[in-house]
C-alpha cells in the first residue's frame, strides 16, 4: 500500500483566525489563555480535516504563533540575554524577538524596550523566518513547554497519530547567525552543543508515542560547504536509536544532488525530496536509498495553486515504485502547504473555468490521497477522468495567450533596456532640476494604512459608497500624509499608499492575465498575510493604473512626489506564477507594462518615479550556476526594461527589503537612488559590501516592522556609523521599508527623530 502525507499545512485558519486573535492580543483586546485556545482549536480543526480527507501521515508542530525557527529557538533556550531580563510570559518573550517590544512601566511593572531578531526570507519563498541568534553565551536547553510533545499529545487525546515535524540541527544551525557580541562564532560550531538537546526533545517525543518524525534539513538544497556537509553523519548517527523515533529526513525548494554524498549513509528511516523542482533528481537519490529506508515523494507542489496534473504525477510515482517498490514509496507534498491558500471552496467570486484549473492546500490532501490510492492499484477513474479534463481546458484555454504582448516581447532589444545616459550624466541633470540638501530624506512609500481607509475600500468594493466617494475619501487621506511630510520636513514626499491593498495585489488587479482571490491569504510572516493574485496568462496593462493619485498628490504640494510603482520581479515573485511560461517571459511581459506606466507617469509631471524591488533577491535560484546568472540578467533587465524610457532628468528609485543583497545585482538596475533595509544589519562587513555602490543609496535606518521608536540619538548614532565607510555625498536618509503597518503616533515620532537627525548631520557637513 502505498501511504500518502503532507509536510504542512497552513497555520493561519480558514478566516484569518490567527491573525485577527494574536492582533487582538498585541492590542491588549484578548488574554495570552484566549489566544492559546485559539491556537488548540485551529490545530484540531486542521488535523480532522486531514484525517477526514484520509491522509495516512499527518503532521503536527507545523503549527505556531509566529514562526516555526523562532519556536525552535525558544524552546531550545537560544534567547539572548536581551529578551530574558524583563520577565515576560514564554508567548511574550516569543513576540519581542519577532517583532520587538516597547512598553511603557506602569506601577507593577518596568518599561520594556527591546528590539526584534532579524527576519529573512524561508529560500526562495515569500515566508520569512526569523534567525535564530548565538553568542558565546548561548546555553542550549530544553525550556518551557516542549511544544513538538505538548501538539502531539494534543493530537492524539482528538485520535489522531501525528507525525512531528522538526527543523534539523545542522540547518537550524546553518540558518542563524552570531549575535553583534560574538561576531566571531560560527553557528556550524555549536553542533555538539545542540545535539544533546535534539536528542531529549527525541527522546520525549518517543515516550509520548511518536513513532516518526519529519526533520527538515532544506540547507540541503543550497551550496553548502564542505565542513557542513562533512558534519551530517556524525550528527545523525547521534539521533538515531532505539530510544528515538525514527527519522524522515527532509528536503525541499530544490535539487540535493550536489550534497548527496553527505546524506548518502545517514541511518536515517527514509528521506523526503521535492519531484515538483527537481524531478530529475529521482535516479541520484535513488541511489542512496538502503533496501529499509523509505521514499517520500514530493509530487503535490506545496508552492503553488495550480491543479496537479494527475497523469503526470501519476506516471512519476509508478517510476519510483518501480525503483523501490511500493511498500517503500509514499505520495506527499513537495513542500509544507503553509505557502498555499486555505481552501478553494472560499472562492466565490472567481471565474468558473479558471477555479476549475486550482487547488488549494485543503485541496491538495485530496490529491495526495487519490495519487496514493492510484499507485496502491485502487480505483480512482472518475478522479482521474475530471483532473484530465481540466488539465485540458487549461492547456486550450484564449485566456493564456495574447499574441500581441507575445509580439511586443519580441521587440525587447539593448537599448530598449538602457538609460539615455549613464548616471554621473543623468546625476548632474538631477542635482540641477530638484536643489535636494544633502542628507535626503524620503520614505519607501506607504503610510499607516488605518481601519479608517479598510473600512472604505471594504464599503467601496460592496458598492456602499460610490467611486466618486471613494476618490474624495483617498484624496483626503493623500492630503492627510502630504501634510504631515511637508510639516515634518521631509524632501522627496511619497502620496501613501491608501488606495493600495498591497503592492502586488493592487497591480494585479488592474493588469490583464492576472486572476485574484477574495480569501486566498497566505502568511509572509508573523501575524502579516498576503493574498497573491495569480498569473494565468499574458499579461499586460489595459490603462494607467497609478496617475491619478500621484498626480493629485502632486497637484497640492511643491516639494517633489515620488511615483510609486511594483516592479516586475516583485510582481511576479509575489504572485503565483504560471507553471506553462518561463519566468523570464512572465517578468519581461510584466516590465513592458510597467514601462507604459511609468511614460504615463513622467509625462504628467511625476519624474521622480520609484519602482520597488524588494523580491529581487528571493527569486535567486538557491545555487550558483548558469540558472543563477540567467536569472540575474532577466531580473535586472525586466526592471530596466519598466524604467529606461525616461528622460536623464527623470530620477528612478528603487527599493530592496527582507534580505542580504549583493551589490553586484542592484548595480545592474542602474537605478538613480536605492533604498535598502539596513537597520537590523549588525554586520561591519554587509556595510563594508556597499562602499563603492555607484550611485546614490539610501540605507533603511529603522525598523518599520516593529512598533518601537528610535530616538534622535539613536539615529546619529547610526548615521555615523554608515558614514565611516559610505560617502555623505551618495547618502539618502529613509526607513527600512513601508510605513503601512504602523500607526500614526510612532511613524510620526520616527521620522520627527529621522529627519532631525539629517538636519544634524547637514550642519556637519
Ligand atoms: N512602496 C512599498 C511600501 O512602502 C514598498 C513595500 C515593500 O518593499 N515591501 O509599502
Ligand atoms: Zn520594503
Amino acid at each position: 500500500m502505498v501511504q500518502s502525507s503532507i509536510l504542512g499545512f497552513p497555520r493561519i485558519g480558514g478566516q484569518r483566525e490567527l491573525k485577527k486573535i494574536t492582533e487582538s492580543y498585541w492590542q491588549g483586546k484578548v488574554s495570552a489563555d484566549d489566544l492559546l485556545a485559539k491556537g488548540k482549536e485551529l490545530r484540531a480543526h486542521n488535523w480532522k480535516l486531514q484525517k477526514e480527507a484520509g491522509v495516512d501521515i499527518i503532521p503536527s508542530n507545523d503549527f505556531s504563533f509566529y514562526d516555526q525557527v523562532l519556536d525552535l529557538s525558544l524552546l531550545f533556550n537560544v534567547i539572548p540575554d536581551r529578551y530574558t531580563k524583563y520577565d515576560l510570559a514564554p508567548i511574550d518573550v516569543l513576540f519581542a524577538m519577532g517583532r520587538g517590544l516597547q512598553r511603557k512601566a506602569t506601577e507593577t511593572t518596568a518599561a520594556v524596550d527591546v528590539t526584534a531578531l532579524e527576519m529573512v526570507k524561508w529560500f526562495d519563498s515569500n515566508y520569512h523566518y526569523v534567525r535564530p541568534t548565538f553568542s558565546h553565551s548561548t546555553e542550549f536547553k530544553l525550556t518551557g513547554e516542549i511544544k513538538p510533545v505538548v501538539e502531539f499529545k494534543e493530537a492524539k487525546e482528538l485520535g489522531i497519530h501525528t507525525r512531528p515535524v522538526i527543523v534539523g540541527p545542522i540547518s537550524y544551525l546553518y540558518l542563524g547567525k552570531a549575535d553583534k557580541d560574538s561576531l566571531d562564532l560560527d553557528p556550524i560550531s555549536l553542533l555538539d552543543k545542540v545535539l544533546p538537546v535534539y536528542q531529549q526533545l527525541l527522546a520525549q517525543l518517543k515516550e509520548a508515542g511518536a513513532d516518526q518524525v519529519q526533520i527538515d534539513e532544506p540547507v540541503l538544497v543550497l551550496d553548502l560547504p564542505e565542513a557542513v556537509q562533512a558534519k551530517y553523519q556524525a550528527a545523525y548517527e547521534a539521533l538515531v536509536g532505539d530510544n528515538y523515533p525514527e527519522l524522515i529526513l527532509t528536503t525541499y525548494f530544490g535539487d540535493v544532488r550536489p550534497n548527496l554524498k553527505a546524506i548518502s549513509k545517514l541511518p536515517v528511516s527514509g528521506f523526503h525530496f521535492d519531484f515538483v523542482r527537481v524531478p530529475e533528481q529521482l535516479d541520484d537519490v535513488v541511489s542512496i536509498l538502503s533496501s529499509n529506508q523509505s521514499l517520500s515523494v514530493g509530487i503535490v507542489d506545496g508552492r503553488n495553486v495550480w491543479k496537479t496534473n494527475f497523469a503526470k504525477a501519476s506516471d512519476f510515482v509508478s517510476k519510483a515504485i518501480e525503483k523501490v517498490g511500493k511498500d517503500r514509496v509514499v505520495v506527499s507534498t513537495s513542500s509544507s502547504l503553509l505557502h498555499t491558500p486555505v481552501d478553494l471552496v472560499s472562492e466565490k467570486k472567481l471565474d468558473p473555468v479558471i477555479k476549475d484549473w486550482f487547488s488549494f492546500a485543503t485541496q491538495k490532501l485530496d490529491e495526495v490521497v487519490i495519487l496514493a490510492k492510484n499507485a496502491s492499484g485502487e480505483d480512482v477513474s472518475e478522479a482521474l477522468a475530471a483532473n484530465a479534463a481540466s488539465i485540458k481546458s487549461r492547456t486550450e484555454s484564449s485566456i493564456t495567450t495574447n499574441p500581441k504582448v507575445q509580439e511586443r516581447l519580441a521587440t525587447i532589444t539593448e537599448s530598449l533596456s538602457t538609460r539615455k545616459a549613464p548616471f554621473p550624466e543623468r546625476l548632474a541633470v538631477q542635482k540641477e532640476k530638484y536643489n535636494l540638501p544633502l542628507f535626503p530624506t524620503t520614505t519607501i512609500g506607504s503610510f499607516p494604512q488605518t481601519k479608517d481607509i479598510r473600512v472604505n475600500r471594504n464599503k467601496f468594493a460592496k458598492g456602499e459608497i460610490t467611486a466618486q466617494e471613494y476618490e474624495t475619501f483617498i484624496n483626503k487621506e493623500i492630503e492627510t500624509v502630504v501634510r504631515f511630510q511637508e510639516e515634518v520636513g521631509l524632501d522627496v514626499l511619497v502620496h501613501g499608499e491608501p488606495e493600495r491593498n498591497d503592492m502586488v495585489q493592487y497591480f494585479g488587479e488592474q493588469l490583464d492575465g492576472f486572476a485574484f482571490t477574495t480569501n486566498g491569504w497566505v502568511q509572509s510572516y508573523g501575524s502579516r498575510y498576503v493574498r497573491p493574485p495569480v498569473v494565468v496568462g499574458d499579461v499586460s496593462r489595459p490603462k494607467a493604473m497609478t496617475v491619478k493619485e500621484s498626480v493629485y498628490a502632486q497637484s497640492i504640494t511643491k516639494s517633489p512626489m515620488k511615483g510609486m510603482l511594483t516592479g516586475p520581479v516583485t510582481c511576479l515573485r509575489w504572485s503565483f506564477p504560471r507553471d506553462d511560461v518561463s519566468g523570464k517571459v512572465q517578468a519581461l511581459q510584466l516590465g513592458l507594462a510597467l514601462r507604459d506606466e511609468v511614460q504615463d507617469l513622467e509625462a504628467a509631471g511625476i519624474t521622480v518615479i520609484q519602482v520597488d524591488e524588494p523580491a529581487i533577491r528571493e527569486g535567486l535560484p538557491l545555487r550558483a550556476g548558469k540558472e543563477r546568472s540567467d536569472y540575474l540578467n532577466w531580473a535586472a533587465q525586466s526592471f530596466r526594461v519598466a524604467t529606461s524610457g525616461v528622460d536623464n532628468s527623470t530620477q528612478i528609485h528603487s527599493h530592496f527589503c527582507y534580505s542580504d543583497l549583493d551589490p553586484n545585482h542592484i548595480k545592474a538596475l542602474d537605478a538613480d537612488v536605492v533604498s535598502i533595509e539596513f537597520s537590523k544589519k549588525d554586520d561591519p562587513n554587509y556595510i563594508q559590501e556597499f562602499s563603492n555602490y555607484p550611485n546614490h543609496i539610501g540605507l533603511g535606518l529603522f525598523d518599520i516592522h516593529s512598533p518601537r521608536i528610535p530616538s534622535t540619538a539613536e539615529f546619529i548614532a547610526r548615521v555615523e556609523e554608515i558614514l565611516k565607510v559610505y560617502p555623505a555625498a551618495n547618502f539618502w536618509v529613509n526607513p527600512d521599508c513601508g510605513l503601512k503597518t504602523r500607526g500614526w503616533a510612532e511613524v510620526k515620532e520616527s521620522l520627527t527623530h529621522m529627519v532631525e537627525a539629517a538636519k544634524h548631520f547637514r550642519a556637519k557637513y
